[in-house]
């Protein structure tokens, strides 16, 4: 095999490596629910999801992790498709802004959970602030809401964002 053979080939395997890791995001997740047998209505949360994905402004990377809460009605979901749900929105393969997918993980599962109410939020630390321009490292925090974690007269908001705060593994 000649150099240029080989440099062609080490390219090709690059890119088909791309496409399989692309592939293996691109999969919209199934979400299995499970019928709610139990008396529960309070809040049922996944704390620090862990995630990464690439600024659509800069195309670089950011990162953080993923807070989803939901008051269940008639159904659950299982615990890792929240985790499944989130990594879809926000992988390493995409191009995002973290608004954006803070409201695509909301409206994700909230079509299929119809919970009493839901909530997102997502901290993440964005590398165009902090790698270049200003080169601040700081958190960026966004939050999407609905049902009643949207309703001012009610607690789950604050009950929720309590648990963010206060939340170690
Ligand atoms: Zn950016």
């Amino acid at each position: 095999m000649t150099l240029y053979e080989l440099k062609h080939q080490t390219k090709k395997e690059t890119a088909k490596r791309i496409k399989k890791m692309e592939l293996e995001f691109k999969k919209a997740p199934a979400v299995k629910l499970f019928e709610k047998t139990e008396k529960y209505d309070q809040i049922i949360a996944q704390l620090g999801i862990p995630i990464t994905a690439k600024c659509e402004h800069h195309e670089v990377q950011f990162h953080g992790e993923v807070f989803i809460g939901y008051v269940p009605n008639k159904w659950l979901v299982g615990l890792s498709k929240m985790a499944r749900v989130s990594e879809y929105f926000l992988n390493p393969t995409i191009k995002t802004i973290q608004e954006k997918a803070t409201n695509q993980i909301l409206n994700y599962l909230e079509k299929i959970l119809k919970p009493v109410g839901m909530i997102v939020v997502i901290k993440a630390s964005h590398g165009c602030i902090g790698l270049r321009g200003v080169k601040k490292p700081s958190l960026t925090f966004t939050m999407a809401t609905s049902g009643c974690f949207a309703d001012q007269r009610q607690n789950h908001k604050s009950d929720f964002l309590n648990l963010v705060n206060s939340y170690k593994i």
